[in-house]
């Protein structure tokens, strides 16, 4: 049961949800989005979040497309990870997704809940990051096509209010050689000890990691040494593993230290992975 009463809200266009968002907030609400809710009734039946208002998102054309349009797959923010599995038009992202919880939950988990839900993970952030997709956002401000890999490194307070209306990917990545590992502490559906999708684009390996670090990430400084075919592979990753731009997780799925013994076995998997690959 969920312990607080909250006003709910359908809203039918991108312009209305804005709005109201806006509204809402400017009577002192807090509001929040609803895409598939499993964090919502998750984190709210264990009182660990508190909304005034929730607009539900579900219903908003712009964000249950999923389909390509002139070399451009665009991906609504409001699909789920089951149908982007099903559709399967870009095999990585659906590789990726199939590993975000179990079957059931998968059918309710929003690829827009999933990159900026509370749950650090988003390992649905690391196929479209490779792939250097952008992002549609709306807010006060308007609608703004921005790339991905911006958007996700700004701050979270000047992301605040910011409605996720799809992903757009150009459609020569879709198809490019890829490599998606997860490893997880015990069973095979949980929380990544550490995830990693790749992919390779001509010469160049593009690389994204989740759950090394408290952010999913795709950093350029890691992908230009583990690109740097002067240097042995062991060097490689010896200095890869020197570079992670943010401090590595310490917590009960794994050590540190084990999280770093582990990338470099992952690591080790990718750059053969790839070998084969030509
Ligand atoms: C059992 C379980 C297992 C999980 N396992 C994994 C895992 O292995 N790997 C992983 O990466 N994640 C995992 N997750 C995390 C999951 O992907 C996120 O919790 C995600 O938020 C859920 O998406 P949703 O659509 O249900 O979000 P909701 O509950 O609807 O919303 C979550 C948050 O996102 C915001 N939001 C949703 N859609 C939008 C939008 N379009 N624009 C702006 N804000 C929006 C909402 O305001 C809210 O703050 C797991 C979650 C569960 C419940």
């Amino acid at each position: 049961m969920i312990a607080f009463d909250f006003d709910y809200y359908k809203p039918e266009t991108v312009h209305d949800t804005i709005s109201l968002y806006e509204d809402l907030k400017n009577k002192g609400k807090k509001v929040m989005y609803y895409g598939g809710g499993t964090e919502f009734i998750t984190m709210s039946r264990m009182n660990n979040i508190y909304a005034d208002a929730i607009l539900d998102i579900k219903g908003i054309p712009e964000l249950n497309i999923c389909k390509i349009k002139e070399e451009k797959l665009i991906i609504g923010a409001g699909v789920t990870l089951t149908k982007i599995a099903e559709l399967d038009f870009f095999p990585l992202l659906s590789k990726t997704v199939k590993r975000i919880a179990d079957h059931t939950v998968q059918d309710k988990i929003t690829i827009g809940g999933n990159l900026v839900g509370s749950i650090i993970y988003k390992e649905a952030a690391l196929p479209l990051l490779v792939s250097n997709s952008d992002i549609l956002v709306g807010n006060k401000d308007g609608i703004q096509r921005q790339k991905l890999m911006e958007y996700w490194n700004k701050n979270l307070k000047d992301k605040e209010g910011d409605l996720i209306i799809q992903f757009i990917v150009d459609t020569r990545y879709l198809h490019l050689p890829y490599v998606h590992v997860k490893r997880t502490k015990n069973e095979k559906i949980d929380y990544p000890l550490i995830s990693i999708a790749a992919l390779k684009d001509g010469d160049r390996i593009n690389i994204g990691f989740s759950g090394l670090c408290d952010k999913a990430f795709r950093s350029l400084d890691i992908e230009d040494i583990l690109n740097d075919n002067s240097i042995s592979d062991k060097e490689r990753i010896h200095r890869i593993i020197q570079r992670v731009p943010y401090e590595i997780i310490e917590d009960i799925y794994g050590t540190c230290k084990y999280r770093k013994f582990m990338l470099s076995k992952m690591l080790e998997e990718i750059v053969d992975e790839f070998r084969e690959d030509i």
